[in-house]
């Protein structure tokens, strides 16, 4: 293999963390992932081994149970899981969504749930943000939690919560004070840290949604769900701003899903055009099959450097939207279109399920979407960094 291919498979910083992550999802080849699809079932086998390989816990500090790893690396050990062909889509919000009970929760929250989290006894991986009706306008979203001596009341509904089926735990937004009553719509909103186990039948019922990639999510309905007032996280009211601080995280690790997204579509798509002959010669002479793959691989190293400029923003602690959001766009998109590089590459085999083109294309289209559209993250730029009006 020369260098540059090593590069595509292997990508450069973090070596012993690609190289450990890269050995567990040797166990986990193509045709694991290719029959849960085809299940549309949870990859409880892959999740249970990155979480004894203590991966999933990375981002909690070691005197909470975690290994205290920075987000690079932990954007690292994503990107290794998809560019081996796997999903890590099952279990990222194990890493990050504890962040808000991190930055946030009183000592006694973290004490009772990081260290469960990090052994993975506990499992927190569903987010409840977004609604039927307020989509990306997150402040118009309408369930309510009302206080009722020591209880909140809940009735709503979220959709697009992933994971609740396979969830211990789930982190909630919902409206406190009335978007009327307060002089930001961001203000009055409240995030809460609410036990599945305990509430699903008593108030709470989910729904799994189908969707064309194996993914897990669902709707969540609250009809009068009671939840005591200790699952307030922070202050009531402030919920905004702290779903906020960890969407950067977020999209930092995703775009790091991404770009292991790019090295598969293009260790694939080389592979198979150094070795397919048509008119007496590999297509990968071709120019037009060549230049979609060099580009993508051009444009795959430029995001991932603005991937790791945001992610040592947010280690050192100071501002870090603009990048964040770049990163999960340019990462995005270089996924995707290494993934129609690829598609095209393969020709009429792409749309055999056995070669895992299709299955991993269905997969890299999500990030275009969620967890934040690409208008989204455009009009982010164009308010916050170039100083636009709004459109809305
Ligand atoms: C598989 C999957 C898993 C998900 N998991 C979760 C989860 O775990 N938790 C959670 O809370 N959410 C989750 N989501 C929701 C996801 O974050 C939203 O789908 C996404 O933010 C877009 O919201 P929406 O679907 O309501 O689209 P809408 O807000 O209705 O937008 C539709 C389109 O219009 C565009 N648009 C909207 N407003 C503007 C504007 N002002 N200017 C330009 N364009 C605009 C958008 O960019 C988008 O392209 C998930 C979604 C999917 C598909």
């Amino acid at each position: 293999m020369t260098t540059a291919m090593t590069h595509i498979v292997l990508g450069e910083d973090f070596p012993e963390i690609r190289e450990a992550v890269g050995r567990i999802c040797d166990n986990f080849p193509d045709e694991y992932w290719r029959e849960l699809d085809a299940e549309r079932a949870y990859p409880s086998a892959f999740v249970n081994a990155l979480t004894e390989g203590g991966f999933l816990g990375c981002l909690i500090p070691e005197e909470y149970g975690g290994t205290g790893l920075s987000l690079r690396a932990a954007a690292v050990i994503l990107e290794t899981v998809h560019a081996s062909g796997g999903s890590a889509a099952a279990c990222h919000a194990q890493m990050y969504t504890m962040g808000t009970v991190l930055r946030h929760g009183n000592e006694t929250q973290k004490q009772a749930y990081l260290p469960g989290i990090a052994s993975g006894e506990l499992r927190l991986q569903a987010f409840g943000v977004t609604e039927p009706a307020s989509g990306s306008d997150t402040t118009r979203l309408s369930t309510r939690a009302v206080r009722d001596g020591d209880h909140y009341r809940v009735n709503g509904q979220k959709i697009w919560t992933s994971r609740a089926l396979h969830s211990d735990l789930m982190l909630l937004l919902a409206r406190t004070t009335a978007r009327e009553d307060v002089k930001k719509p961001s203000d009055g909103l409240s995030v809460f840290l609410i036990d599945l186990r305990q509430l699903k039948g008593n108030g709470v019922e989910i729904r799994p949604i189908e969707t064309m990639i194996n993914h897990n999510t669902t709707e969540v309905f609250f009809d009068d769900a009671l939840i005591p007032v200790d699952s307030l996280i922070g202050e009531e009211g402030r919920g905004f701003r702290y779903i906020l601080d960890g969407m950067n995280a977020e999209r930092i690790l995703i775009a790091g899903e991404s770009t292991g997204d790019a090295r598969y579509f293009l260790r694939r798509a080389s592979d198979y055009a150094r070795e397919r002959e048509v008119f007496g010669a590999p297509i990968g002479a071709n120019q037009g099959i060549q230049f979609p793959l060099a580009r993508a691989y051009a444009e795959t190293e430029a995001a991932e450097l603005v991937a790791r400029k945001a992610a040592a923003l947010f280690e050192a602690g100071v501002p870090c939207g603009a990048e964040a959001n770049m990163a999960k766009l340019l990462c995005s998109e270089a996924g995707w279109h290494a993934a129609e590089a690829c598609m095209q590459t393969f020709g009429g085999f792409a749309f055999a399920r056995e070669y895992d083109i299709e299955r991993k294309w269905r997969e890299a289209r999500l990030y275009l979407t969620a967890p934040v559209s690409t208008n989204l993250v455009l009009a982010y730029l164009s308010h916050h960094v170039l100083g636009l009006p709004k459109s809305y």
